[in-house]
Protein backbone atom coordinates (compact mmCIF):
# COMPACT_ATOMS: atom_id res chain seq x y z
CA UNK A 1 0.00 0.00 0.00
CA UNK A 2 1.07 3.37 -0.65
CA UNK A 3 1.77 6.28 1.76
CA UNK A 4 -1.16 8.35 -0.46
CA UNK A 5 -3.35 4.99 0.07
CA UNK A 6 -2.66 4.88 3.86
CA UNK A 7 -3.37 8.33 3.92
CA UNK A 8 -6.52 7.78 2.76
CA UNK A 9 -7.46 4.73 4.31
CA UNK A 10 -7.25 6.53 7.66
CA UNK A 11 -9.57 9.47 6.29
CA UNK A 12 -11.96 7.07 5.04
CA UNK A 13 -12.30 4.78 8.12
CA UNK A 14 -12.82 7.76 10.06
CA UNK A 15 -15.43 9.56 8.31
CA UNK A 16 -17.69 6.11 8.30
CA UNK A 17 -16.78 5.73 11.69
CA UNK A 18 -17.81 9.35 12.46
CA UNK A 19 -20.29 9.97 9.67
CA UNK A 20 -21.86 13.28 10.86
CA UNK A 21 -19.88 15.70 13.75
CA UNK A 22 -21.60 17.80 15.47
CA UNK A 23 -21.76 21.67 15.41
CA UNK A 24 -19.62 22.21 18.27
CA UNK A 25 -16.37 19.83 16.50
CA UNK A 26 -16.66 21.55 13.23
CA UNK A 27 -16.75 24.67 14.68
CA UNK A 28 -13.80 23.84 16.68
CA UNK A 29 -12.04 22.02 13.34
CA UNK A 30 -12.51 25.72 11.89
CA UNK A 31 -11.32 27.66 14.91
CA UNK A 32 -7.88 25.37 14.48
CA UNK A 33 -7.82 26.47 10.89
CA UNK A 34 -8.28 29.92 11.67
CA UNK A 35 -5.42 30.21 14.50
CA UNK A 36 -3.52 27.70 12.33
CA UNK A 37 -3.58 30.59 9.26
CA UNK A 38 -3.11 33.83 12.24
CA UNK A 39 -0.13 31.87 13.63
CA UNK A 40 2.02 31.72 10.84
CA UNK A 41 1.27 34.10 8.55
CA UNK A 42 4.61 35.34 8.39
CA UNK A 43 5.55 31.83 7.65
CA UNK A 44 2.81 31.68 5.17
CA UNK A 45 4.59 35.16 3.60
CA UNK A 46 8.18 33.89 3.69
CA UNK A 47 7.14 30.39 1.86
CA UNK A 48 5.32 31.93 -1.13
CA UNK A 49 7.73 34.98 -1.45
CA UNK A 50 10.40 31.77 -1.49
CA UNK A 51 8.44 29.65 -4.40
CA UNK A 52 8.18 32.83 -6.57
CA UNK A 53 11.43 34.37 -5.60
CA UNK A 54 9.58 37.43 -5.19
CA UNK A 55 6.17 37.60 -4.42
CA UNK A 56 4.79 40.85 -3.04
CA UNK A 57 3.75 40.57 1.14
CA UNK A 58 0.93 42.64 0.35
CA UNK A 59 -0.52 40.07 -2.26
CA UNK A 60 0.02 37.73 -0.17
CA UNK A 61 -1.48 39.01 3.18
CA UNK A 62 -4.69 39.61 1.40
CA UNK A 63 -5.07 37.70 -1.12
CA UNK A 64 -3.32 34.45 0.70
CA UNK A 65 -4.25 34.94 4.23
CA UNK A 66 -7.34 37.35 5.09
CA UNK A 67 -9.26 35.99 2.51
CA UNK A 68 -8.38 32.54 3.89
CA UNK A 69 -9.85 33.68 7.40
CA UNK A 70 -12.94 35.55 5.87
CA UNK A 71 -13.89 32.75 4.53
CA UNK A 72 -13.83 30.85 8.21
CA UNK A 73 -15.26 33.70 10.06
CA UNK A 74 -17.97 33.74 7.84
CA UNK A 75 -18.59 29.85 8.04
CA UNK A 76 -18.52 29.84 11.91
CA UNK A 77 -20.58 33.15 11.66
CA UNK A 78 -23.64 31.03 10.15
CA UNK A 79 -22.88 27.69 10.41
CA UNK A 80 -25.77 26.68 12.87
CA UNK A 81 -28.05 28.47 10.25
CA UNK A 82 -26.48 26.51 7.50
CA UNK A 83 -27.34 22.77 8.89
CA UNK A 84 -30.52 23.81 10.20
CA UNK A 85 -32.82 20.99 8.08
CA UNK A 86 -34.99 23.34 5.83
CA UNK A 87 -38.31 22.07 5.96
CA UNK A 88 -40.34 20.97 2.42
CA UNK A 89 -43.89 21.51 1.23
CA UNK A 90 -45.12 17.27 1.06
CA UNK A 91 -47.48 16.89 -1.74
CA UNK A 92 -50.94 17.30 -0.75
CA UNK A 93 -52.22 13.63 -0.97
CA UNK A 94 -49.38 12.56 1.65
CA UNK A 95 -50.27 15.28 4.66
CA UNK A 96 -50.08 15.47 7.40
CA UNK A 97 -46.48 14.19 5.93
CA UNK A 98 -43.82 16.06 7.00
CA UNK A 99 -41.17 16.98 4.32
CA UNK A 100 -37.21 18.39 5.02
CA UNK A 101 -33.88 19.00 3.56
CA UNK A 102 -31.02 17.78 5.80
CA UNK A 103 -27.02 18.54 5.09
CA UNK A 104 -24.90 15.68 5.74
CA UNK A 105 -21.02 15.20 5.11
CA UNK A 106 -19.97 13.22 2.01
CA UNK A 107 -17.34 12.10 3.93
CA UNK A 108 -13.86 12.45 2.14
CA UNK A 109 -13.23 15.48 0.24
CA UNK A 110 -10.32 15.26 -1.82
CA UNK A 111 -8.34 18.65 -2.80
CA UNK A 112 -5.78 19.36 -5.72
CA UNK A 113 -4.49 23.10 -5.41
CA UNK A 114 -2.26 24.87 -8.30
CA UNK A 115 0.61 27.06 -7.95
CA UNK A 116 -0.63 30.85 -8.17
CA UNK A 117 -2.44 31.13 -4.66
CA UNK A 118 -1.06 28.35 -3.14
CA UNK A 119 -2.39 28.79 0.28
CA UNK A 120 -5.90 30.53 -1.03
CA UNK A 121 -6.95 27.94 -2.94
CA UNK A 122 -5.93 24.86 -0.65
CA UNK A 123 -7.31 26.03 2.36
CA UNK A 124 -9.96 28.21 1.18
CA UNK A 125 -12.43 24.81 -0.30
CA UNK A 126 -11.04 23.38 3.15
CA UNK A 127 -13.20 25.78 4.93
CA UNK A 128 -16.34 24.21 3.06
CA UNK A 129 -15.36 21.21 3.67
CA UNK A 130 -14.94 20.96 7.43
CA UNK A 131 -17.81 23.18 7.67
CA UNK A 132 -19.47 20.71 5.73
CA UNK A 133 -18.57 17.90 8.41
CA UNK A 134 -15.87 16.10 6.27
CA UNK A 135 -12.37 14.77 6.24
CA UNK A 136 -9.84 16.31 3.74
CA UNK A 137 -6.99 14.95 1.84
CA UNK A 138 -4.91 18.29 0.08
CA UNK A 139 -2.41 17.72 -2.41
CA UNK A 140 -0.37 21.62 -2.76
CA UNK A 141 1.65 21.73 -6.13
CA UNK A 142 4.39 21.25 -6.49
CA UNK A 143 5.89 24.37 -8.46
CA UNK A 144 5.38 25.74 -5.01
CA UNK A 145 7.36 23.32 -2.71
CA UNK A 146 8.27 25.58 0.24
CA UNK A 147 4.42 26.39 0.55
CA UNK A 148 3.63 22.95 0.09
CA UNK A 149 6.19 22.07 2.86
CA UNK A 150 4.72 24.81 5.19
CA UNK A 151 1.39 23.19 4.55
CA UNK A 152 1.73 20.05 5.46
CA UNK A 153 4.21 20.93 8.78
CA UNK A 154 0.91 23.17 9.57
CA UNK A 155 -1.90 20.74 8.88
CA UNK A 156 0.27 18.03 10.91
CA UNK A 157 0.14 20.45 13.49
CA UNK A 158 -3.07 21.45 13.91
CA UNK A 159 -5.13 18.38 13.13
CA UNK A 160 -4.98 15.01 13.23
CA UNK A 161 -4.36 12.53 10.71
CA UNK A 162 -8.07 11.14 10.40
CA UNK A 163 -9.38 14.71 10.36
CA UNK A 164 -6.99 16.51 7.42
CA UNK A 165 -3.46 15.11 5.90
CA UNK A 166 -1.68 16.45 3.13
CA UNK A 167 0.51 15.07 0.77
CA UNK A 168 3.17 15.94 -0.93
CA UNK A 169 4.87 15.16 -4.45
CA UNK A 170 4.77 16.17 -8.05
CA UNK A 171 2.54 14.64 -10.53
CA UNK A 172 2.76 10.79 -10.02
CA UNK A 173 1.21 11.41 -6.61
CA UNK A 174 -1.86 13.87 -7.98
CA UNK A 175 -2.78 11.00 -10.67
CA UNK A 176 -2.89 8.64 -7.72
CA UNK A 177 -4.82 11.52 -5.40
CA UNK A 178 -7.12 12.01 -8.98
CA UNK A 179 -7.85 8.33 -9.07
CA UNK A 180 -8.65 7.85 -4.69
CA UNK A 181 -12.22 6.72 -4.53
CA UNK A 182 -13.09 10.35 -2.71
CA UNK A 183 -16.66 11.30 -1.89
CA UNK A 184 -15.96 14.73 -3.44
CA UNK A 185 -12.92 15.83 -5.63
CA UNK A 186 -11.94 19.56 -5.92
CA UNK A 187 -9.55 20.43 -8.44
CA UNK A 188 -8.30 23.65 -9.02
CA UNK A 189 -5.84 24.21 -12.14
CA UNK A 190 -5.35 24.45 -16.02
CA UNK A 191 -8.54 22.95 -18.24
CA UNK A 192 -6.45 20.15 -19.38
CA UNK A 193 -5.64 18.82 -16.27
CA UNK A 194 -9.12 19.37 -14.98
CA UNK A 195 -10.07 16.86 -18.20
CA UNK A 196 -7.45 14.16 -17.24
CA UNK A 197 -8.92 14.83 -13.45
CA UNK A 198 -12.46 14.19 -14.36
CA UNK A 199 -11.92 11.11 -16.09
CA UNK A 200 -9.76 9.35 -13.48
CA UNK A 201 -12.90 10.83 -10.78
CA UNK A 202 -15.26 8.97 -12.92
CA UNK A 203 -13.83 5.59 -12.96
CA UNK A 204 -14.92 5.79 -9.31
CA UNK A 205 -17.91 7.48 -9.77
CA UNK A 206 -16.63 11.09 -7.36
CA UNK A 207 -18.30 13.72 -8.21
CA UNK A 208 -16.18 16.85 -8.81
CA UNK A 209 -15.72 20.51 -8.78
CA UNK A 210 -13.45 21.49 -11.02
CA UNK A 211 -12.11 25.29 -10.96
CA UNK A 212 -10.45 25.70 -14.60
CA UNK A 213 -8.94 28.90 -15.92
CA UNK A 214 -9.62 30.53 -19.22
CA UNK A 215 -9.57 33.79 -21.65
CA UNK A 216 -11.43 36.31 -19.38
CA UNK A 217 -12.24 39.25 -21.28
CA UNK A 218 -12.20 42.87 -19.87
CA UNK A 219 -14.75 45.25 -22.15
CA UNK A 220 -14.82 49.15 -22.22
CA UNK A 221 -18.04 50.64 -23.07
CA UNK A 222 -17.30 53.82 -25.51
CA UNK A 223 -18.77 56.08 -23.07
CA UNK A 224 -15.97 55.04 -20.30
CA UNK A 225 -13.52 57.21 -19.66
CA UNK A 226 -10.84 55.23 -20.62
CA UNK A 227 -7.83 56.23 -18.32
CA UNK A 228 -10.11 54.85 -15.11
CA UNK A 229 -10.66 51.88 -16.99
CA UNK A 230 -7.06 51.67 -17.59
CA UNK A 231 -5.67 51.58 -14.43
CA UNK A 232 -8.28 49.40 -13.08
CA UNK A 233 -7.53 46.71 -15.86
CA UNK A 234 -4.08 47.23 -14.52
CA UNK A 235 -4.89 46.64 -11.24
CA UNK A 236 -6.11 43.17 -11.77
CA UNK A 237 -3.85 42.55 -14.70
CA UNK A 238 -0.24 43.18 -12.54
CA UNK A 239 -1.99 41.60 -9.15
CA UNK A 240 0.45 38.51 -8.73
CA UNK A 241 1.89 39.10 -12.19
CA UNK A 242 -1.39 38.11 -13.72
CA UNK A 243 -0.85 35.01 -13.04
CA UNK A 244 -4.58 34.81 -11.55
CA UNK A 245 -7.38 32.78 -13.02
CA UNK A 246 -9.38 35.38 -12.98
CA UNK A 247 -6.83 38.06 -14.40
CA UNK A 248 -8.28 39.83 -17.02
CA UNK A 249 -7.13 38.15 -20.02
CA UNK A 250 -7.59 40.74 -22.79
CA UNK A 251 -9.11 44.36 -23.18
CA UNK A 252 -11.75 45.22 -26.17
CA UNK A 253 -11.86 48.70 -26.64
CA UNK A 254 -13.66 50.86 -28.89
CA UNK A 255 -11.31 50.41 -31.92
CA UNK A 256 -10.40 54.75 -31.94
CA UNK A 257 -9.50 54.19 -28.46
CA UNK A 258 -6.69 51.58 -28.68
CA UNK A 259 -3.78 53.43 -28.86
CA UNK A 260 -5.13 55.65 -26.15
CA UNK A 261 -6.42 52.64 -24.06
CA UNK A 262 -2.51 51.23 -24.19
CA UNK A 263 -0.83 54.56 -23.54
CA UNK A 264 -2.95 54.46 -20.26
CA UNK A 265 -2.36 51.09 -19.22
CA UNK A 266 1.25 51.86 -19.36
CA UNK A 267 1.43 55.04 -17.45
CA UNK A 268 -0.96 53.31 -14.80
CA UNK A 269 1.43 50.41 -14.58
CA UNK A 270 4.58 52.80 -13.91
CA UNK A 271 2.60 54.83 -11.61
CA UNK A 272 1.33 51.80 -10.22
CA UNK A 273 4.83 49.93 -9.74
CA UNK A 274 7.75 52.32 -10.31
CA UNK A 275 10.70 50.61 -11.80
CA UNK A 276 8.59 47.62 -11.49
CA UNK A 277 9.10 47.74 -7.44
CA UNK A 278 6.56 45.59 -5.86
CA UNK A 279 5.70 43.10 -8.87
CA UNK A 280 5.47 39.54 -8.32
CA UNK A 281 7.89 37.14 -9.70
CA UNK A 282 6.58 35.05 -12.51
CA UNK A 283 6.58 31.41 -11.07
CA UNK A 284 9.40 29.65 -13.12
CA UNK A 285 12.12 30.41 -15.72
CA UNK A 286 10.16 27.89 -17.84
CA UNK A 287 6.80 30.36 -17.25
CA UNK A 288 8.34 33.36 -17.64
CA UNK A 289 10.20 31.62 -21.31
CA UNK A 290 6.15 30.89 -22.34
CA UNK A 291 5.59 33.95 -21.96
CA UNK A 292 8.10 35.22 -23.73
CA UNK A 293 7.04 32.90 -26.56
CA UNK A 294 3.88 33.90 -26.72
CA UNK A 295 5.18 37.89 -27.27
CA UNK A 296 7.71 36.77 -29.94
CA UNK A 297 4.46 34.89 -32.19
CA UNK A 298 2.08 38.11 -31.53
CA UNK A 299 5.26 40.00 -33.03
CA UNK A 300 6.19 37.54 -35.89
CA UNK A 301 2.14 37.99 -36.95
CA UNK A 302 2.05 41.83 -36.75
CA UNK A 303 1.28 42.55 -33.32
CA UNK A 304 2.73 46.18 -32.18
CA UNK A 305 4.35 45.00 -28.87
CA UNK A 306 5.37 48.24 -26.11
CA UNK A 307 6.84 47.01 -23.35
CA UNK A 308 6.50 48.96 -20.40
CA UNK A 309 10.25 50.84 -19.59
CA UNK A 310 12.69 49.42 -16.66
CA UNK A 311 14.17 45.82 -17.10
CA UNK A 312 12.90 43.53 -14.01
CA UNK A 313 15.33 41.90 -12.04
CA UNK A 314 15.47 37.88 -11.86
CA UNK A 315 12.12 36.61 -12.87
CA UNK A 316 10.26 39.51 -12.71
CA UNK A 317 8.63 40.29 -16.07
CA UNK A 318 8.42 43.69 -17.39
CA UNK A 319 4.36 44.50 -18.45
CA UNK A 320 4.06 44.32 -22.23
CA UNK A 321 0.42 45.87 -24.13
CA UNK A 322 -0.14 43.76 -27.60
CA UNK A 323 -1.72 45.74 -29.93
CA UNK A 324 -3.31 44.84 -33.72
CA UNK A 325 -3.75 41.15 -32.36
CA UNK A 326 -5.47 38.33 -34.52
CA UNK A 327 -7.39 35.44 -33.17
CA UNK A 328 -4.40 33.06 -34.66
CA UNK A 329 -1.77 34.60 -32.20
CA UNK A 330 -0.78 32.14 -29.03
CA UNK A 331 -1.74 35.37 -27.30
CA UNK A 332 -5.65 35.30 -28.59
CA UNK A 333 -5.72 31.25 -28.13
CA UNK A 334 -4.02 30.14 -24.64
CA UNK A 335 -4.88 31.78 -21.34
CA UNK A 336 -2.17 34.12 -20.63
CA UNK A 337 -1.06 33.73 -17.35
CA UNK A 338 1.12 36.90 -16.83
CA UNK A 339 1.54 40.38 -17.63
CA UNK A 340 0.97 40.55 -20.74
CA UNK A 341 -2.40 42.35 -22.27
CA UNK A 342 -3.42 41.72 -25.70
CA UNK A 343 -6.03 45.07 -26.82
CA UNK A 344 -8.11 44.37 -29.25
CA UNK A 345 -10.58 47.51 -31.07
CA UNK A 346 -14.17 46.98 -31.58
CA UNK A 347 -16.85 49.03 -33.88
CA UNK A 348 -19.70 48.02 -31.93
CA UNK A 349 -20.87 46.55 -28.63
CA UNK A 350 -22.54 44.11 -30.79
CA UNK A 351 -19.63 42.89 -32.71
CA UNK A 352 -17.44 43.06 -28.97
CA UNK A 353 -19.66 40.69 -27.14
CA UNK A 354 -20.31 38.21 -30.67
CA UNK A 355 -16.48 37.85 -30.11
CA UNK A 356 -16.59 36.99 -26.72
CA UNK A 357 -19.75 35.16 -27.62
CA UNK A 358 -18.04 32.51 -29.94
CA UNK A 359 -14.87 31.71 -27.47
CA UNK A 360 -14.85 29.24 -24.99
CA UNK A 361 -16.84 30.37 -21.57
CA UNK A 362 -14.89 32.62 -19.65
CA UNK A 363 -14.08 31.89 -15.85
CA UNK A 364 -14.92 36.10 -15.49
CA UNK A 365 -16.09 39.03 -17.95
CA UNK A 366 -14.77 42.75 -16.79
CA UNK A 367 -17.08 45.21 -18.08
CA UNK A 368 -16.70 49.12 -17.82
CA UNK A 369 -19.73 51.23 -18.10
CA UNK A 370 -21.00 54.42 -15.77
CA UNK A 371 -24.64 53.54 -16.93
CA UNK A 372 -25.22 50.38 -14.50
CA UNK A 373 -28.83 49.41 -16.30
CA UNK A 374 -27.25 49.04 -19.53
CA UNK A 375 -24.36 46.99 -18.00
CA UNK A 376 -26.49 44.41 -16.62
CA UNK A 377 -28.17 44.37 -19.56
CA UNK A 378 -24.97 43.80 -21.04
CA UNK A 379 -23.99 41.14 -18.57
CA UNK A 380 -27.16 39.12 -19.35
CA UNK A 381 -25.77 38.41 -22.67
CA UNK A 382 -22.47 37.17 -21.52
CA UNK A 383 -22.15 33.41 -19.91
CA UNK A 384 -19.13 33.38 -17.61
CA UNK A 385 -18.15 32.09 -14.27
CA UNK A 386 -18.65 35.42 -12.18
CA UNK A 387 -18.40 39.15 -13.39
CA UNK A 388 -17.54 42.85 -12.17
CA UNK A 389 -18.91 46.13 -13.69
CA UNK A 390 -16.56 48.99 -12.84
CA UNK A 391 -13.49 46.71 -11.38
CA UNK A 392 -11.51 43.58 -12.00
CA UNK A 393 -11.06 40.60 -9.55
CA UNK A 394 -12.81 41.83 -6.66
CA UNK A 395 -16.12 39.59 -7.21
CA UNK A 396 -13.57 36.70 -6.19
CA UNK A 397 -13.17 38.29 -2.50
CA UNK A 398 -17.19 38.33 -1.48
CA UNK A 399 -17.47 35.45 0.24
CA UNK A 400 -21.33 35.27 -0.12
CA UNK A 401 -20.93 34.92 -3.92
CA UNK A 402 -20.71 31.85 -5.54
CA UNK A 403 -17.31 31.56 -6.92
CA UNK A 404 -17.01 28.72 -9.93
CA UNK A 405 -16.51 28.70 -13.87
CA UNK A 406 -19.04 27.52 -16.00
CA UNK A 407 -18.34 25.13 -19.47
CA UNK A 408 -14.48 24.87 -19.56
CA UNK A 409 -13.88 27.30 -17.45
CA UNK A 410 -14.97 25.02 -14.71
CA UNK A 411 -17.99 23.37 -13.01
CA UNK A 412 -19.49 23.49 -9.61
CA UNK A 413 -18.44 26.87 -7.08
CA UNK A 414 -17.71 27.50 -3.73
CA UNK A 415 -17.17 30.39 -1.12
CA UNK A 416 -19.51 30.85 1.63
CA UNK A 417 -22.82 28.56 1.51
CA UNK A 418 -22.09 27.51 -1.61
CA UNK A 419 -19.27 25.86 -0.58
CA UNK A 420 -21.29 23.83 2.30
CA UNK A 421 -24.06 23.04 -0.48
CA UNK A 422 -21.31 22.19 -2.70
CA UNK A 423 -19.78 19.70 0.19
CA UNK A 424 -22.72 18.69 1.63
CA UNK A 425 -25.33 16.02 0.64
CA UNK A 426 -28.63 17.17 1.13
CA UNK A 427 -30.51 14.46 2.13
CA UNK A 428 -34.25 14.14 1.53
CA UNK A 429 -36.78 12.93 4.62
CA UNK A 430 -40.22 12.44 4.71
CA UNK A 431 -41.54 11.25 7.91
CA UNK A 432 -45.07 9.46 7.22
CA UNK A 433 -48.19 10.00 8.73
CA UNK A 434 -50.35 7.30 10.05
CA UNK A 435 -53.25 8.16 7.59
CA UNK A 436 -53.38 10.17 4.66
CA UNK A 437 -55.14 9.97 1.07
CA UNK A 438 -52.18 8.40 -0.38
CA UNK A 439 -51.92 5.09 1.76
CA UNK A 440 -56.03 5.04 1.50
CA UNK A 441 -55.50 4.57 -2.00
CA UNK A 442 -52.51 2.88 -3.24
CA UNK A 443 -52.70 0.43 -0.59
CA UNK A 444 -53.42 -3.00 -2.75
CA UNK A 445 -56.00 -4.58 -3.94
CA UNK A 446 -56.73 -1.17 -6.08
CA UNK A 447 -60.31 -0.85 -6.87
CA UNK A 448 -62.12 0.74 -9.73
CA UNK A 449 -62.01 4.27 -7.25
CA UNK A 450 -58.25 4.38 -7.71
CA UNK A 451 -58.30 3.88 -11.68
CA UNK A 452 -61.38 6.90 -11.51
CA UNK A 453 -59.08 8.92 -9.05
CA UNK A 454 -55.73 8.30 -11.09
CA UNK A 455 -57.50 8.88 -14.70
CA UNK A 456 -58.27 12.72 -12.89
CA UNK A 457 -54.93 13.02 -11.81
CA UNK A 458 -53.51 12.67 -14.61
CA UNK A 459 -55.94 14.88 -16.62
CA UNK A 460 -54.96 17.45 -14.32
CA UNK A 461 -57.79 17.55 -12.13
CA UNK A 462 -57.95 16.74 -8.77
CA UNK A 463 -60.60 14.54 -7.38
CA UNK A 464 -63.15 15.88 -5.06
CA UNK A 465 -63.01 19.12 -6.68
P1 LIG B 1 -2.07 22.53 -13.33
O1 LIG B 1 -3.33 22.05 -13.92
O2 LIG B 1 -0.81 22.33 -14.06
O3 LIG B 1 -1.82 21.87 -11.88
C1 LIG B 1 -2.77 21.94 -10.81
C2 LIG B 1 -2.59 20.75 -9.88
O4 LIG B 1 -2.87 19.56 -10.61
C3 LIG B 1 -1.20 20.56 -9.28
O5 LIG B 1 -1.32 20.23 -7.90
C4 LIG B 1 -0.64 19.38 -10.04
O6 LIG B 1 0.23 18.58 -9.24
C5 LIG B 1 -1.89 18.60 -10.36
N1 LIG B 1 -1.76 17.74 -11.55
C6 LIG B 1 -0.93 17.87 -12.61
N2 LIG B 1 -1.14 16.88 -13.50
C7 LIG B 1 -2.11 16.11 -13.00
C8 LIG B 1 -2.78 14.93 -13.46
N3 LIG B 1 -2.48 14.36 -14.61
N4 LIG B 1 -3.77 14.42 -12.69
C9 LIG B 1 -4.10 14.99 -11.52
N5 LIG B 1 -3.51 16.11 -11.05
C10 LIG B 1 -2.53 16.66 -11.77
O7 LIG B 1 -2.34 24.08 -13.03
P2 LIG B 1 -1.33 25.15 -12.48
O8 LIG B 1 -0.30 25.46 -13.52
O9 LIG B 1 -0.86 24.77 -11.12
O10 LIG B 1 -2.31 26.40 -12.30
C11 LIG B 1 -2.59 27.28 -13.35
C12 LIG B 1 -3.96 27.01 -13.93
O11 LIG B 1 -4.92 26.95 -12.90
C13 LIG B 1 -4.43 28.13 -14.84
O12 LIG B 1 -5.07 27.58 -15.97
C14 LIG B 1 -5.43 28.88 -13.99
O13 LIG B 1 -6.39 29.60 -14.70
C15 LIG B 1 -6.04 27.79 -13.20
N6 LIG B 1 -6.58 28.30 -11.97
C16 LIG B 1 -7.92 28.29 -11.77
C17 LIG B 1 -8.45 28.82 -10.60
C18 LIG B 1 -9.92 28.83 -10.32
O14 LIG B 1 -10.25 29.02 -9.17
N7 LIG B 1 -10.78 28.61 -11.29
C19 LIG B 1 -7.59 29.35 -9.64
C20 LIG B 1 -6.23 29.34 -9.89
C21 LIG B 1 -5.73 28.80 -11.04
Amino acid sequence: MTPVQTTFDRLHQASRRDPNPSLEVRRDRLTRLEAMVVAHRDDIVQAIADDFSGRSRTESLSADVLLVLDGVREAKRHLARWLEPRAARPHPFFLPARASVSFQPKGVVGIIAPWNYPVNLALAPMVGALAAGNRVLLKPSELTPATARLLSRMVAETFAGDEVAVVEGGVEVAREVSALPFDHLLFTGSTSVGRQVARAAAENLVPCTLELGGKSPALVHPDYPIEQAAERIAVGKLFNAGQTCIAPDYALVPRTKVRAFAEAFLAATARLYPSHDGLTAIISERAKQRLEALVADAKDKGATVTVAPGNGSGRVMAPVVLREVRDDMLAMQDEIFGPVLPVEGYDSMDEALARIAKRPRPLAAYLFDADLDRARATLDRVVCGGACINDTLVHFAQEQLPFGGVGPSGMGAYHGETGFLTFSHQRSTLVASRVSAAKTFMTPPYGPLVDRALELLVRGLRPGR
